[in-house]
């Protein structure tokens, strides 16, 4: 714990004194060393695809100069170094606008099973790409949320996009909405998303710590496949921005399951 130490003289009916004030500024250092962190952290990040694209610039102005076949393939690696700092870059920014704005609470109705429908659909490709099948299951009544509908899609956008990529191919990704009229998190009536893989799993150590930005379970295997390791965070900002829950189950080996539960708006 930090405290921060004020003397001051005071003059009382008792006569003189001294006023000695401790406040807690644990929070405040927590802040900033957290900042500090995140700096670091973003440094990083950039600064590896950044030394790659220096040395395959460098060897093309020196070593492979001339050579076609070498060319080719270093601008091949130099564009998937330019997407990652891209990726990186659109991640931050959108963790920083959630954060800006986490405050304002959305109030939109949006129709959440024509939006995973919608974001599904978006999706398919890169399902198909990997081998994966994605089954969706929805009420027959329509669920309407007070919602963004741009960071909504963002949630399970991120949330879909990781079971994919971690679940393994071959395999298939459930994608379930139903309703609970009185979820007792929230409570009040909620609208309850599962995504659902059949992948590997994940340590329970680790599942405190998904949330928090740059954390990832198998940092190389994360990069290798895109991640930025800021996907969880956003969803997290989110989930918190809309009142909702975010819950994540897993075993090793059963699969993991991402749930988010969200105040759901009356039956119309
Ligand atoms: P990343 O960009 O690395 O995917 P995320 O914030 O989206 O970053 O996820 C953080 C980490 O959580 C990942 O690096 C991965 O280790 C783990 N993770 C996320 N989703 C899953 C999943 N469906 N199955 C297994 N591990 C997962």
């Amino acid at each position: 714990t930090t405290f921060d130490v004020t003397c001051s003289k005071v003059q009382t009916d008792l006569g003189t004194g001294v006023l000695v004030c401790f406040e807690d500024v644990t929070h405040l250092e927590k802040a900033g060393q957290m900042r500090r962190d995140f700096v670091a952290n973003v440094s990083h990040e950039l600064r590896t695809p950044l030394t790659a694209l220096m040395g395959f610039i460098e060897t093309l102005q020196g070593p492979a100069k001339g050579d076609p076949a070498a060319t080719e393939r270093f601008l091949g690696i130099m564009a998937g170094e330019a997407a990652r700092m891209e990726r990186l870059v659109q991640d931050l920014l959108s963790l920083s606008r959630v954060e800006a704005d986490e405050r304002v609470r959305p109030t939109e109705p949006l129709d959440l099973g024509a939006l995973l429908k919608s974001v599904v659909h978006s999706i398919r490709p890169l399902a198909e790409e990997a081998s994966v099948e994605i089954a969706m299951t929805l009420p027959e009544e329509g669920v309407t949320i007070p919602a963004d509908d741009d960071q909504v899609r963002q949630v399970f956008t991120n949330l879909i996009e990781n079971a994919i990529k971690y679940g393994g191919a071959d395999k298939t990704v459930h994608v379930t909405l139903r309703t609970q009229d009185h979820a007792p998190s929230l409570r009040g009536p909620g609208a309850v998303v599962e995504v659902r893989d059949e992948g590997p799993g994940i340590d329970a150590i680790h599942i405190p710590r998904l949330t928090e930005r740059f954390y990832r379970v198998d940092s190389h295997r994360s990069r290798e496949m895109g991640g930025t390791g800021l996907g969880l965070a956003i969803v997290k900002h989110i989930v918190s921005r809309h009142r909702g829950r975010l819950r994540i189950e897993s075993e090793p080996g059963q699969g993991s399951t991402f749930r988010v539960i969200l105040p759901r708006l009356p039956q119309t």
